[in-house]
């Protein structure tokens, strides 16, 4: 998950574009950050199912964050062709709303590669999706048993678990990314986590010390450091990041 930035200059418009219906609360421009090696903008969608206590864009939780229309982002593309490699599509959950599959393939179609950062809870949609897809961020919140205490969402892990199936069985490229606070996940899930991972096949992990900027703050701030890992967990994967931020 990104952080969201605000959405100066961009001006509420129409929610439909060609058959892609969009809320978006916010557009960032251009970002080196949110695809690993791309140029890309990212588009925040409004609205998740998932209530995680560390959520850093705990204001796109509700659809209502929605202020911009589909044509805020296709007007921004049309502007940037040949300037960007692509477009990320993030939030809130971005699968959460139906025309997100439509509006990726009319990017497609420009000649933009499309991204999708997703918690996993709508792993009928991310079929839907998937061919539009170039690269997919998926969050792995927690062993698959003990989603809902991160969460807040019954039957969360089964759902996740789906999705990352799904993105493995595609051969989708994928980055896993794990937002580790003390209070929620312990060295022990980490280190179960990451196993699991392992044993499916990922071969991207990245674990997120959490951070309380854009939280609701319902959680004491602390955090964690790379000597928590636990032993052996990161040596499992090709490429492993340990992010502070
Ligand atoms: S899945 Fe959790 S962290 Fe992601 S947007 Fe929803 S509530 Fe926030």
């Amino acid at each position: 998950m990104a952080a969201f930035p605000m959405s100066d200059g961009l001006a509420a418009g129409h929610a439909s574009v060609g058959g892609a219906s969009l809320r978006i609360a916010g557009i960032t421009p251009f970002s080196t950050v949110d695809w690993p090696g791309k140029l890309a903008c990212v588009a925040f969608l409004a609205g998740c199912p998932w209530r995680c206590p560390y959520c850093q864009n705990f204001i796109l939780q509700s659809a209502d964050a929605g202020t911009l229309g589909a044509d805020a982002l296709f007007d921004l593309l049309e502007q940037r062709r040949g300037l960007l490699d692509g477009v990320v599509f993030s939030g809130g959950e971005p699968l959460a709303q139906p025309g997100v599959v439509e509006a990726a393939r009319q990017a497609k179609e420009m000649g933009f590669e499309v991204g999708l950062h997703t918690c996993g809870a709508y792993p009928e949609r991310l079929r839907e999706i998937l061919p539009q897809l170039s690269w997919v961020g998926l969050d792995v919140k927690a062993p698959w048993d003990a989603y809902d205490r991160v969460t807040l969402a019954r039957g969360s892990g089964a759902l996740a678990r789906e999705s990352l199936e799904i993105l493995l069985d595609a051969g989708v490229s994928l980055e896993t990314r794990t937002t580790w606070h003390p209070a929620l996940l312990s060295a022990d899930d980490i280190a179960r986590i990451g196993a699991d991972l392992a044993e499916r096949g990922v071969r991207s992990w990245a674990v997120q010390a959490y951070r309380s900027m854009g939280t609701d703050g319902s959680l004491a701030d602390v955090t964690v450091y790379p000597s928590d890992m636990p032993e052996g967990a990161a040596e499992l994967f090709e490429r492993f990041e340990f992010r502070r931020a």
